[in-house]
């Protein structure tokens, strides 16, 4: 079996040569759904692995504009148009210098499966650019955000293809793209998810990402026989995804110790809660991604350039980016007590750090952790169709309802014994729906 793996994951290489996070996704989700895929011959007939790893349109643009100073710049943009099996292609815009192909080959990827979690119709898609907003003006922001809508209008549509936010793309920007778009096409409807509550947002769609993640990890440890009351967190980072989470832990009786920057990270043994979540919240609004200020403020310890992983913990929440937790970084975290974690980043363990883990303790990887975010960009969607703003009861029922039911997915599947693997688990319920979906629309 691992010979075969090996020899799909080789021919893979030579036709995309160098993608290296994307190679890393591939492997993960082919290992753990190898063996559904060899027990059903019509699947190989039909050649759906060599078929799901291939997008089915990649755009790439060049995305130029204007700064302050009047100086001609030039990045570059993407949509990488993955699978649209279920329905109209669906992820977010990511702006930061380290976005490629393979980066978001990879996104793109992993958005399939975990959209199809999510039992909503939405396809997997997944854009943006090399683009840095740090340190940029509004109205740079702006400037780049039309020129980039300019070339990606041509692509998307709320039938087709509709992107939402992600690292470095907030509300601010979906403003941006969302007025360019409906100046060019003179159509009010809802192409972009993320939209402001004024003007077809929808309820709990900022915090969603956060609240969900933290809903699944309630089911998690139910199914261990604990509860969030009482136990300490560390969460990496403080984006959008860590604030919703942190309010949510807090909301159930959890206690945050860590969150953390570029500069490193944020011991708090007091919990990281009320004001000092909204210092936080304000220090963001500035474009400043550093913590260091908060331990000034709140007389904390500040860590600089270490990550929050040597810090004993219950439970951990990586909520920054790709690979923060590598293997040594799991080592530290198990051997200080920590017995569960809940990979809320995309891809945010390296691979031996999720095999570690899933042997050591419990873990549960960001396409089931994080499905919170792009759920509630569905109900945006289905709300926008009808003309409609839910309560905030009703959409928080249905991000419940979702979560526990991709739980219920990874139990289904990923239950050995009396352990759940949460990766096969996750990665089988996803990929199932998509690939019986593709054999019954043919080859195309
Ligand atoms: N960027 C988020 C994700 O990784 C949200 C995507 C969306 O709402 O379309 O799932």
């Amino acid at each position: 079996m691992k010979a075969d793996i090996n020899e799909f994951l080789e021919a893979l290489k030579v036709r995309t040569p160098g993608e290296r996070e994307f190679h890393q996704a591939v492997q993960e989700v082919i290992e753990s759904i190898w063996d559904v895929y060899q027990k059903n011959p019509r699947y190989q007939k039909a050649k759906i692995l060599e078929r799901i790893v291939e997008p089915e349109r990649t755009i790439i643009f060049r995305v130029p504009w204007v700064d302050d100073r009047g100086e001609v710049q030039v990045n570059r943009g993407y949509r990488v148009e993955f699978n649209s099996a279920i329905g109209p292609y669906k992820g977010g815009l990511r702006f930061h210098p380290t976005v490629t192909l393979s980066v978001l080959k990879f996104l793109g990827f992993e958005q399939t499966f975990k959209n199809s979690l999510t039992t909503l119709p939405m396809g997997g898609g997944k854009g943006g650019s090399d683009f840095s907003p740090k340190g940029k003006s509004d109205n740079e922001i702006m400037h780049f955000c039309q020129s980039f809508m300019t070339e990606l209008s041509r692509h998307i549509g709320p039938n087709t293809d509709v992107p939402a936010g992600d690292i470095g793309v907030g509300g601010r920007e979906i403003g941006f793209l969302f007025g360019q778009y409906k100046r060019i096409r003179n159509e009010f409807t809802g192409v972009l998810t993320g939209k402001g509550l004024g003007w077809g947002g929808s309820l709990i769609r900022p915090e969603a990402t956060g609240f969900g993640a933290v809903y699944f990890v309630q089911h998690m440890l139910a199914n261990l026989g604990k509860e969030i009351e009482g136990k300490t967190f560390s969460v990496s980072g403080f984006g959008n995804v860590a604030w919703g989470a942190i309010l949510k832990i807090n909301e159930l009786g959890g206690k945050v110790v860590t969150i953390s920057g570029p500069d490193g990270y944020i011991y708090d043994a007091n919990g990281i809660s009320g004001e000092k979540v909204d210092y936080m919240l304000e220090l963001r609004a500035s474009n400043n991604d550093v913590v260091e200020p908060y331990a000034k403020e709140f007389g904390a310890q500040f860590i600089p350039g270490k990550k929050p992983w040597e810090c004993p913990v219950d439970i951990a929440m990586p909520c920054a980016c790709e690979n923060e937790v590598n293997l040594e970084d799991a080592k530290m975290l198990v051997s200080n007590g920590c017995f569960l974690v809940a990979e809320t980043s995309n891809m945010g363990c390296t691979a031996e750090a999720v095999e570690y883990l899933t042997e050591a303790i419990t873990y549960a990887p960001g396409k089931a952790v994080n499905a919170g975010g792009v759920a509630v960009s569905g109900l945006e969607m289905s709300q926008n169709s009808i003309r409609m703003n839910w309560p905030r009861e009703e959409v928080d029922m249905y991000l419940h309802r979702i979560m526990k039911d991709i739980h219920d997915t990874c139990v289904r599947y990923g239950k050995k014994g009396n352990k759940v693997n949460y990766v096969v688990g996750a990665n089988v319920g996803g990929f199932v729906k998509v690939a019986d979906a593709m054999l019954a629309q043919g080859i195309v």
